[in-house]
């Protein structure tokens, strides 16, 4: 097994807790919510603490200008048009924007992502952005407490991931995001380089809050 990156997810926790994490050796950190985000991502700066920062939630048109100036990375890439922006609004001074394709592998209809049929085509839109550097996948398939359904899932990813290797061997893509509290160990088995760990990090989450 290759190094695999640990990313904090800390979606409704403090800046104090996340600053606490940094300490004890965690290097990146994934966020769902912009605003929520930037409002700590303040307050680490001021204290020079700068993670490489993930953004790993829903992207509506008038966030990615933010996206694009205050992220390392983007996760959660599903459709040409968002990207095309990011591409547009990525500031010269900073290095490309790194991102991953999210796909829906189980085909669920409350999950984004581009379906496994679909990749290809976006991908080939993708490559077109020069301030974006397309590294792989990320998906959250469906929940299961089987480990051996787990790994079945993320297997159909980094299969894909495969495919798309062999279709555009241009690109380095050599990232898989998968895998989160309850079924990282299937992930990792799977072959993902980046796993997104909330609540084996900070506890168990509260109740969601309104964004
Ligand atoms: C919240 C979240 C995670 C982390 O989930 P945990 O179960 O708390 O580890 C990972 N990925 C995404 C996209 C999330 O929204």
């Amino acid at each position: 097994v290759d190094a695999v990156t640990l990313m904090a997810v800390s979606k409704t926790r403090s800046a104090e807790e996340v600053a606490a994490a940094l300490a004890a050796g965690i290097t990146d950190v994934g966020e769902n919510y912009l605003q929520e985000a930037l409002d700590k991502k303040v307050q680490l700066d001021a204290r020079n603490l700068t993670p490489c920062w993930h953004f790993i939630g829903p992207i509506q048109s008038n966030k990615t200008r933010d996206i694009a100036n205050q992220f390392d990375w983007v996760h959660s890439i599903d459709r040409e048009k968002i990207a095309r922006r990011l591409n547009e609004q990525r500031p010269a001074e900073l290095p490309a924007l790194n991102i991953c394709l999210q796909v829906n592998i189980d085909r669920e209809t409350t999950k984004a992502g581009v379906l496994p049929e679909e990749a290809a085509g976006v991908v080939a839109a993708l490559v077109q952005f020069p301030r974006l550097r397309l590294r792989g996948l990320m998906a959250i398939p469906q929940a299961s407490d089987d480990p051996e359904q787990q790994r079945a899932r993320f297997a159909a990813v980094q299969q894909l991931q495969n495919q798309l290797r062999e279709q555009f061997p241009q690109l380095q893509l050599d990232t898989l995001s998968m895998g989160m509290s309850s079924d990282m160990e299937a992930a990792i088995a799977e072959g993902a380089t980046i796993v997104r760990i909330g609540t084996d990090i900070f506890g168990p989450r509260a109740p969601a809050t309104p964004h």
